[in-house]
């Protein structure tokens, strides 16, 4: 093949590290009349009545101008709850953007002639690599961190949890090791998805106080869990807890998420941002959310209890469910395979989630809806294996 840019082959213009990427793939967002969505882990209730009022009000000619650069409104009131500064604070449009953020501050691009050709072959640790070019995560998590790695031209250690999704011991990882002390950036979703296990804070601090590079505990799903560990960003100069509006705070489709942790780490990834990444609506109703805590604790307690009930029933229907700190369950069906069942709940209108990594590929991973979407769920998989 040749490597001359010319306008006949357009690829020539791309670089090859972008040309052999793999996009992220996201849950689809089919528009079904009477679909019930169950796929990406958002939550069934609305914004709080004050949050879609603030909204609504503030569309008017203000659209016009460009928003605050620093989010410096909800910096301010967020630094507030967590009982910090607002220099301890980067927000980003959704949590994904500050994850990618932490991918280009912290850790180097694999030296050039080192790239590899397939970004996302699956790469045997770390071989080759140097700790100041590695991404690191256990599988399965958040799907999108080798995507970030890729991306960035880093390498990727992908270290596997336990059977029962638990992390290994600092002593395990050492034994195996595969598991990188030294990496420049490791990323841990807390609790985890998509197995919905939980984490102790305990644990993750000495999983923290033995790496040498940036650590970051990605709690997109915090709200429905235990305990969080946003202490430890607090406590540590090395630690970022990650936390979104998204999935507990009913505002995926507003696109704000952030970090809490050291302020010079802050700072270098205030340098990297783009000046107006957060938009102004996105703000004014992140803030308003801030202001009306009371209405979302009401719906994390649903959604637990919604959880509860529908891995009771599930179980009682021959699933294999885990347990489950998130607001989505993890289980294994019975009689066919995870894939039919995907299948045979979709002719009947209910979307789940399942992934095709032979890891989790036994596996749905069904979003906690409302209790009438759950009984739905329930009454149709006791048809289906009728
Ligand atoms: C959904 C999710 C995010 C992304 O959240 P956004 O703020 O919507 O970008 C980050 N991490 C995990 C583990 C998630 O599941």
């Amino acid at each position: 093949m040749s490597k001359s840019r010319t306008a006949s082959r357009p690829s020539g213009f791309i670089r090859p590290l972008v040309h052999n990427l793999h996009a992220y793939v996201p849950g689809e967002q089919p528009k079904i009349k009477g679909l019930i969505k169950l796929n990406t882990n958002e939550n069934p209730y609305p914004p709080s009545p004050k949050v879609l009022r603030a909204v609504q009000t503030a569309v008017d000619g203000r659209l016009r101008l460009y928003p605050n650069p620093t989010a410096e409104k909800l910096r301010a009131k967020l630094a507030k709850l967590h009982g910090c500064k607002p220099e301890n604070i980067i927000v980003g449009n959704g949590s994904d953007e500050v994850l990618a953020l932490a991918v280009r501050a912290f850790v180097e691009p694999i030296s050039e002639g080192r790239i590899p050709r397939v970004p996302n072959q699956k790469q045997p640790g770390t071989r080759g690599a140097c700790p100041s070019e590695t991404v690191q995560y256990f599988t399965p998590s958040y799907s999108l961190y080798p995507v970030l790695a890729d991306i960035h031209g880093a390498a990727k250690n992908a270290v596997p949890l336990k059977s029962d999704f638990s992390t290994p011991s600092v002593a395990e990882l050492k034994r195996g090791q595969q598991w990188n002390f030294n990496a420049a950036l490791t990323l841990v979703t807390t609790p985890n998805a998509p197995s919905g296990r939980g984490y102790k804070t305990a644990e993750l601090e000495k999983l923290c106080r033995a790496q040498k590079g940036v650590v970051v505990l990605d709690e997109a799903y915090v709200d429905f869990a235990n305990e969080n560990a946003l202490k430890l960003a607090l406590k540590y100069p090395h630690v970022l807890v990650a936390r979104t509006f998204s999935k507990a705070y009913s505002l995926c489709f507003q696109r704000v998420g952030y970090f809490v942790g050291h302020p010079e780490l802050i700072a270098a990834l205030d340098k990297i941002r783009d000046s107006y990444n957060v938009n102004g609506l996105g703000q004014i109703a992140a803030e308003a959310t801030l202001d009306d805590l009371k209405y979302y604790r009401v719906n994390f307690k649903k959604i637990i209890a919604t959880r509860e009930w529908l891995s009771r029933e599930l179980t009682k229907l021959g699933f294999r469910v885990l347990p489950s700190q998130t607001n989505f369950i993890f289980a294994k069906p019975p009689l066919f395979p995870a894939q039919v069942w995907l299948q045979k709940l979709r002719n009947q209108k209910i979307l789940v989630r399942w992934f095709r990594a032979p890891e989790v590929s036994d596996y749905l991973r069904i979003t906690i809806g409302t209790p009438v979407e759950a009984a739905a769920l329930a009454k149709t998989a006791w048809a289906i294996l009728r």
